[in-house]
């Protein structure tokens, strides 16, 4: 049996989940064992999520005309 490797958007947990490959054509119901967050991605080993949070504006309390530095 094929174990696919997904991780975590929310908190980065790596998690592999075992599955025949009709269960995974199915569509697996991947949950993170960590913080229960559904919103798993397949990870294949070189590709990383690039997390937005870091660094950038952040629309929700920076609008575009607020300028640099409006974040603190
Ligand atoms: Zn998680």
């Amino acid at each position: 049996m094929p174990v696919y490797e997904y991780v975590c958007t929310e908190c980065a947990e790596k998690i592999e989940v075992k599955a025949t490959i009709s269960e995974k054509e199915k569509g697996l119901n991947v949950v993170c064992p960590k913080c229960g967050s559904k919103k798993v991605v397949q990870f294949f080993g070189n590709i990383w999520i690039s997390r937005s949070s870091e660094g950038g504006n952040n629309p929700l309390r920076c609008g575009p005309q607020a300028g640099a530095g409006c974040c603190g």
